[in-house]
């Protein structure tokens, strides 16, 4: 965890870059709130990207059909003039109340911020990759174990063990065992079962590369591990016999997937109800003056979890917020067809207002 000397202060923090997050930085931004984001992905997006990015999406007002990716992409470019900083993969684990009214927020890697309001835009929750339950291996984290490929080059040269069974884990598997560009020095994939979640052909090809011997597959789970002066040496393989084989390795890969994670939020002491954050309707405010909760993650009567809901919601939080921040101000609605001052926030053409 780095070491921050001072709380980064600020109006607003996001948590959560999902759809509603990032258009909770756009309507912030028409009222000059600047911004920080955080998420525990490594991208924008949420569950658009995470779930669902080559699939059609029909309902977005005067969009006629776009996938998940591209829906995020002109997000993205929506709100690149309002110059939102971004913090990705870390998760906000603390929110606390501040004697001055504000609060402190804190990530999991050790970021943290004093900022006047909060806009819990956390969807379904923190998508987190699957662990291996071996007590002790996560101090190998970002050195010698990783739950994504951030850049292949990494394993050239390296005996890298790979765990998991889906199109993802197999496709990178036969990426680091071919003579290609990224050639890992030996890999060996470990599943619970001879079967997989993934493309026949891939499955195949997969199974010819292990015949072929440059790649070994053994079906297990991995149950524990050795390590030589502070370095993952090697771990141990529990079989379905419930023999135990070690495997020496340099890197282990766990492609087990991201699974949605309420995690610390649910610890806040905001009212919720079946998981869901409770909020007023008329600002989308919880039960704590200064947190606001849009997009999925809050409930009220009638909600639908409905992007184009999610969007109204910013809105209306965004003008809640602005009593807080900007209390001097007398907020009034503008439209970004004719306001100037709006203009200048988006950095946009001379029109009259
Ligand atoms: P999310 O998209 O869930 O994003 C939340 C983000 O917050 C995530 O990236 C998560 O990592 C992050 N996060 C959560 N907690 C923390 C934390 N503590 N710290 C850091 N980061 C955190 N809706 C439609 O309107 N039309 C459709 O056609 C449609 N199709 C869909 C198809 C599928 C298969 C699915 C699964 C959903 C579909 N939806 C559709 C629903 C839509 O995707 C959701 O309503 C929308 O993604 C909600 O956006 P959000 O920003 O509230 O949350």
């Amino acid at each position: 965890m780095h070491k921050q000397p001072h709380p980064i202060e600020t109006d607003a923090v996001i948590v959560g870059a999902g759809p509603v997050g990032l258009f909770q930085v756009f309507e912030l931004g028409l009222l000059d709130i600047k911004v920080h984001v955080i998420d525990a992905l490594p991208y924008a997006g949420g569950q658009c990207v995470e779930l669902y990015p080559d699939k059609p999406i029909y309902d977005i007002p005067a969009v006629q059909v776009c996938t998940g990716a591209e829906l995020t992409t002109r997000l993205l470019q929506q709100i690149a003039p309002f110059g939102a900083k971004f913090h990705y993969e870390q998760q906000v684990t603390e929110v606390e109340k501040q004697n001055d009214g504000r609060f402190f927020v804190r990530t999991s890697k050790g970021t943290s911020f004093l900022t006047k309001t909060i806009f819990i835009a956390a969807g379904v929750g923190a998508f987190l990759p699957r662990t291996l339950k071996v007590d002790g291996l996560e101090v190998f984290a970002g050195t010698q174990l990783f739950y994504r490929v951030r850049d292949p080059a990494e394993f050239n040269g390296k005996n890298l063990v790979i765990v998991g069974e889906d199109d993802t884990t197999l496709d990178r598997a036969i990426e680091f065992a071919e003579h290609g560009p990224h050639h890992a020095k030996s890999v060996t994939l470990i599943h619970r079962r001879d079967g997989f979640k993934a493309a026949p052909a891939t499955v195949t090809k997969m199974r010819e590369l292990c015949t072929a011997k440059q790649m070994e597959f053994i079906v297990g789970h991995v149950s524990g591990y050795e390590e030589t002066g502070g370095r993952l040496s090697t771990i141990l393989v529990t079989g379905v016999d419930g023999g135990i084989r070690t495997v020496a390795l340099d890197a282990l890969l766990v492609l087990l997937g991201l699974s949605p994670t309420l995690g610390p939020i649910a610890q806040w002491g905001l009212d919720m109800e079946r998981k869901q954050l409770k909020v007023n309707t008329e600002t989308f405010a919880t039960s704590e003056r200064g947190i606001f909760a849009v997009g999925d993650i809050n409930t009220y009567p009638g909600k639908k979890k409905l992007i184009l809901c999610g969007f109204h919601e910013a809105t209306l939080a965004a003008f809640g917020a602005a009593a807080i921040v900007l209390p001097e101000k007398n907020i009034q609605l503008q439209y970004t067809t004719s306001s100037t001052q709006l203009h200048r926030l988006l950095g946009v053409g001379q029109n009259e207002s």
